[in-house]
């Protein structure tokens, strides 16, 4: 069956029909999903070294999907150029750039392997690590884990900020993210076909993965440095991002401004007495513009915060409600027949 994509049309994963995995004999399909965004500086290297060790997997094919992420520079030309040269390389292109997020998402709706890898295109994740990957899943695991054995390569204010990170956000989300894992790792067909399911449009990925479960192993590797090219997060970015994974899993920053206005009631109640016996003793006492000031602005404050969560859920509620598209396909080049 040829899929066919349309001009401008929407890929939504079709919920609850999981894609019917290939059929080439006894081997395994791997897909390895590679999102783009302005990298032309890295596509050479990359294709230099991921299908050699990709080619080195015994009893597997492979795939390579290309997402190319509404990339402004030569990228989709070196990605298409590359696929003219290796028809196991595919390439998604996206009608514009819509986060990594999302790119990856268009990519593992494309992917049609038996075990599907996120990777990234700038050779962070070492593609050494891929038939260590393959081994665990062949061992019977749904998803295998990268762990990060060390963060040296990021500098010391990311360090600092993705391990707080994790740590807030495990405490305050139903769902735990593994820490130190990024987006590499190995899925199984039935793995990604549950991710598929997922209807929601904003989706924070490492929340997503650790949702699904599935029996789940590790193996640990050295994260290098950017092969080439500059970072496509910026602080802003990464902290808005943090933000989205830190409501997308839990409604403990909502409700716990109901235990802040028990608290401060309680307070209020408690003084108010206070209060009342002093005046009963010692008269009235007419100064206390300090007190009155601060306790006013103290409490506008703790109720601006707790508007401000409100916003951020309710905004949250109003993008979901549209249900866009996760993504729009601009043309796939090379979905093979499935
Ligand atoms: N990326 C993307 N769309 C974006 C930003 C990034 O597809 O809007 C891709 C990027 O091309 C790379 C991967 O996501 O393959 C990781 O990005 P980057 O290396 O800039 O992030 P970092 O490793 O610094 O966290
Ligand atoms: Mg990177």
């Amino acid at each position: 069956m040829k899929h066919v994509a349309g001009e401008g049309m929407a890929l939504l994963p079709p919920a609850g029909t999981p894609t019917t995995s290939h059929d080439s004999g006894t081997k395994d399909l791997i897909s390895l999903v590679v999102p783009f965004y302005n990298e032309a500086a890295v596509v050479d290297a990359f294709f230099r070294a991921v299908p050699p060790v990709l080619q080195g997997i015994v009893d597997a094919d492979y795939e390579i999907v290309c997402v190319n992420d509404g990339s402004t520079d030569p990228t989709l030309g070196l990605l298409l150029s590359a696929r003219a040269d290796n028809p196991r390389i595919k390439v998604v292109d996206l009608s514009r750039n819509f986060g990594k997020e999302s790119a990856m998402t268009a990519g593992l709706d494309a992917a049609s392997g038996d075990a599907v890898i996120p990777f990234d295109a700038d050779l962070q994740d070492p593609p050494e690590a891929i038939p260590r990957l393959v081994a665990k899943w062949r061992e019977g695991f749904d998803v295998v884990l990268a762990i990060r054995a060390e963060r040296n390569t990021d500098a010391f204010l990311k360090r600092v900020s993705a391990g707080l990170f994790y740590r807030v956000h495990n405490v305050i989300s139903e769902i735990r993210i593994p820490e130190n894992a990024g987006d590499f790792r190995l899925m199984s067909r039935q793995a990604v076909d549950a991710l598929r399911q997922l209807p929601e449009n904003r989706r924070f990925m490492k929340g997503l993965f650790a949702w699904i479960g599935f029996k789940t192993a590790q193996i640990e590797y050295v994260r290098c440095a950017r092969c080439a090219g500059k970072t496509k997060f910026s602080a802003w970015k990464l902290w808005n991002f943090a933000l989205e994974g830190l409501t997308s899993f839990g409604t403990l920053p909502l409700r716990v401004w109901t235990y802040v206005g028990c608290g401060t009631a309680a307070f209020a109640i408690a003084y108010a007495g206070y209060l009342f016996l002093r005046t009963i003793v010692r008269g009235v006492d007419v100064p206390g513009y300090a007190s009155i000031i601060t306790a006013v602005l103290f409490l506008g404050g703790i109720q601006l915060i707790g508007i401000g969560v409100i916003g951020e859920y309710l905004g949250r509620i109003y993008i979901e409600s549209k249900r866009r598209p996760v993504y729009i396909v601009r043309k796939i080049h090379g979905q093979s027949s499935t």
